[in-house]
C-alpha cells in the first residue's frame, strides 16, 4: 500500500484527514490525526485456520485375511515370507490370524512382498481447541461450501 497523500512512500499509518481515513507514509502522517499505526496493527483480516489436515497411515481392518488369501494364491508358506521380510514366523502367524496388528514397517514389507494393499491413508482434521476464536475460523472447506451455494 502506497501513501495516499504523496503516493510515493510506503503507507505506515492510518490517519484521519478532514474526516477521511488515509494511509500515509512516515513523512505525511503528521498532516492528520493518527488513527493507528499500520506497523503495530495486527493483521485482522488475515485468515488463519487453526485446523490442520493430518495424513495418517492406518492398517486396513482386514489385514489378516488379505495376507492369508494372497499368500495362498502365491503358494508361499509363512516361513518363507518370514525369512524374506526378516520377521518371526510366529509373529506373522498371529498377524495372519488377526491376533496381532502389524506395525506400519512390517505392513509395508508385507505389502511389497505379497503385493497386497494393507495400509490406507486417512486424512484427519486436527483442530486446536485451545483458542477461543477457533470457531470463527474459516477453513478452506468452508470456502468451498460457500462458493458452491452462491452458484
Ligand atoms: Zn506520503
Amino acid at each position: 500500500m502506497d501513501c495516499e497523500i504523496c503516493g510515493r512512500g510506503e503507507a505506515v499509518a492510518i490517519v484521519l484527514i478532514e474526516g477521511a481515513k488515509m494511509g500515509t507514509c512516515r513523512r505525511c502522517f503528521p498532516h492528520g490525526k493518527l488513527v493507528y499505526n499500520l506497523k503495530d496493527e495486527p493483521a485482522k483480516e488475515k485468515i488463519i485456520s487453526t485446523k490442520q489436515q493430518q495424513e495418517t497411515e492406518e492398517i486396513v481392518e482386514t489385514f489378516g485375511r488379505l495376507i492369508h488369501n494372497k499368500r495362498e494364491v502365491l503358494g508361499l508358506p509363512i516361513a518363507v515370507i518370514a525369512e524374506r521380510i526378516n520377521e518371526k514366523e510366529s509373529y506373522l502367524e498371529n498377524i495372519e490370524r488377526g491376533h496381532l496388528k502389524p506395525t506400519l514397517t512390517v505392513a509395508k514389507k508385507l505389502e511389497k512382498e505379497l503385493g497386497v494393499k494393507l495400509i490406507e491413508k486417512v486424512v484427519e482434521e486436527v483442530g486446536s481447541t485451545a483458542s477461543p476464536s477457533a470457531s470463527k475460523d474459516v477453513t478452506l472447506a468452508d470456502f468451498v461450501v460457500i462458493d458452491k451455494k452462491k452458484k
